[in-house]
């Protein structure tokens, strides 16, 4: 399975990323972790995506951003004679996102994220996985939320039409519980949970 998350800071495309994961086994790819290997490798971004290509499958979080980069990606896939399943566009209301963001707590060592109201870690400020420190984002504050997620619509509309234009896009709820989200986006990618990973 190939997938593309798209959605608004807190709209809960790394909670989502990592339940696929577990889920159906595909690789979750940040465009962090891209970058980071690329330096770390000395190759192109291009390059090092390439790599995954080659596998089974691959789900990117925050990656593509820009239709030049859709242009790209779409352009290596079908150079190994694959194309993308869907583009998933993870839909949240404003206030929600904000609410999220404001109590989000991450993982300083795995990543792991929590909120302090809807899914607060065992021990306040640990986490549950690996023990490790807890810390809030300072871009998560509710004063830079708003300004964040305006910024982030303006800049995502252009890359929405084109997974459109494209028959790609599915745009699906992202409220509710995490398991809810999870089954709309299964669904929506018409996979059923209770098949085994592809
Ligand atoms: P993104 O990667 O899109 O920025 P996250 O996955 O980090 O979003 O989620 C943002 C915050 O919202 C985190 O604190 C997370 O625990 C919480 N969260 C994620 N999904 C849900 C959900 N369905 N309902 C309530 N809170 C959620
Ligand atoms: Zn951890």
């Amino acid at each position: 399975m190939r997938i593309v998350l798209i959605g608004p800071p807190g709209a809960g495309k790394g909670t989502q990323a990592r339940m696929l994961q577990q889920t159906f086994g595909i690789p979750q790819i940040s465009t962090g972790d891209l970058l980071r290997e690329a330096v770390r490798e000395g190759t192109a971004l291009g390059q090092q995506a390439r790599a995954y290509m080659d596998a089974a499958g691959f789900l990117l979080d925050g990656f593509p951003r820009t239709i030049a980069q859709a242009e790209a990606l779409a352009a290596e896939l079908a150079q190994h004679q694959q194309r993308l399943d869907g583009v998933i566009s993870l839909v949240v209301p404003r206030a929600e996102l904000v609410e999220r963001l404001s109590g989000r707590w991450v993982c300083r060592d795995c990543g792991a994220m929590y909120h302090e109201r809807f899914s607060p870690p065992q021990r306040s400020g640990v986490c549950d996985r690996c023990q490790g420190v807890l810390y809030q984002r300072s871009d998560d504050s509710a004063a830079t939320v708003n300004a964040r997620l305006e910024v982030y619509e303006r800049a995502t509309a252009p890359l929405l039409s084109y997974y459109r234009a494209h028959a790609l896009l599915r745009e699906t709820d992202g409220s509710g519980k995490p398991e809810e989200v999870l089954r709309r986006i299964t669904t929506a990618l018409g996979v059923s949970q209770s098949l085994s990973p592809s």
